[in-house]
């Protein structure tokens, strides 16, 4: 299935579509990474804290696949927030990794109470003048403190991944990243299994009229709204059956039906503005 790329102001696309691989362990990552790279994922998510870049990184290299073809992102863990510290965890990753760049680094949480979100920012600004990052991101960083470091630096990340599926939608936070030119990128995006999402009825009728599965439709959502999705499966049967969605077309009508379902209490993880290290 053909992915669409979504462009950064950095001049860089990004698959719109990729493969997750939180809370796969290393052992089988090497695994199920090979497996989604065999269906045709080009994108892959992974984090220091997954423990699972060396796998992740065995998958990479035996799958032949060109390096400019593929799109690699990891993450820089909460306890590496210092200057020095974030250049050295970047340069772990890409070793465990076993390339010389990554296409996409991200500061995982701001972790506001910490107070060196500001800090680890400006280390990927000199990882991405270095050349060991392509493009520089953040993840779960709360409005205030997303639009700090952007006034203290003056560099605009050019993607927030964030909590983001039909029962909590991020409406702020996307409106916010629109006004700045910032791609939105989902984690959990179906859900990570921890509410009915995929049981829901609104998304069941949607499901049936196209002869889809909820999975597909949840991801066509995400699509239709231009945001990045990552979606996770161990599954062989889900890992392509996520991919596919990037073949299905949802109306107008049904993106507004599935936005109906956003929910204050929607949220599944943790919150970014109180989470500790
Ligand atoms: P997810 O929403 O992708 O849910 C994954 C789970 O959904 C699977 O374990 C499986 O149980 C189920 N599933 C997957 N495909 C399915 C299908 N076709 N039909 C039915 N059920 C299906 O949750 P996730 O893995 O937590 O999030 C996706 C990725 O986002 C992660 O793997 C990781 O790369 C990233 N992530 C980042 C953060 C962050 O803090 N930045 C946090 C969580 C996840």
């Amino acid at each position: 299935p053909a992915v669409p790329h979504l462009s950064f102001p950095d001049g860089h696309t990004i698959p719109q579509l990729g493969y997750g691989v939180f809370k796969v362990a290393d052992e089988i990552a090497a695994d199920v990474t090979a497996q989604a790279l065999e269906a045709g994922y080009r994108h892959i998510d992974t984090a220091k804290i997954y423990g699972n870049e060396e796998g992740v990184g065995r998958a990479i290299a035996a799958s032949g696949i060109a390096r400019e073809d593929l799109f690699v992102t990891t993450k820089l863990w909460n306890d590496a927030h210092r200057f020095e510290d974030a250049i050295a965890a970047c340069e772990a990753s890409l070793a465990r990794l076993g390339l010389d760049y990554v296409d996409l680094y991200l500061v995982h949480w701001a972790v506001p109470g910490q107070g060196q979100y500001v800090e680890a920012w400006k280390a990927l600004i000199e990882l991405q003048e270095r050349g060991l990052v392509r493009s520089i991101g953040v993840s779960n960083h709360p409005r205030p403190q997303l639009e700090e470091i952007i006034e203290a630096t003056g560099v605009v990340p050019a993607i927030h991944q964030i909590e983001l599926h039909p029962y909590f939608s991020q409406r702020e936070l996307r409106e916010v990243h629109q006004r700045r030119g910032i791609l939105t990128q989902a984690w959990g995006p179906l859900g990570q299994g921890r509410s009915d999402l995929l049981e829901n009825a609104t998304i069941a009728a949607v499901a049936e009229a196209h002869g889809a599965s909820p999975a597909q439709v949840v991801l066509a959502w995400h699509l239709a709204h231009g945001i990045v999705t990552i979606p996770k499966s161990v599954t062989p049967a889900r890992i392509v059956e996520n991919l596919a969605a990037v073949e299905l077309r949802l109306t107008a009508e049904e993106v507004a039906a599935i936005d109906g379902l956003d929910r204050p209490d929607g949220r599944g993880g943790a919150d970014p503005a109180t989470k500790t290290a």
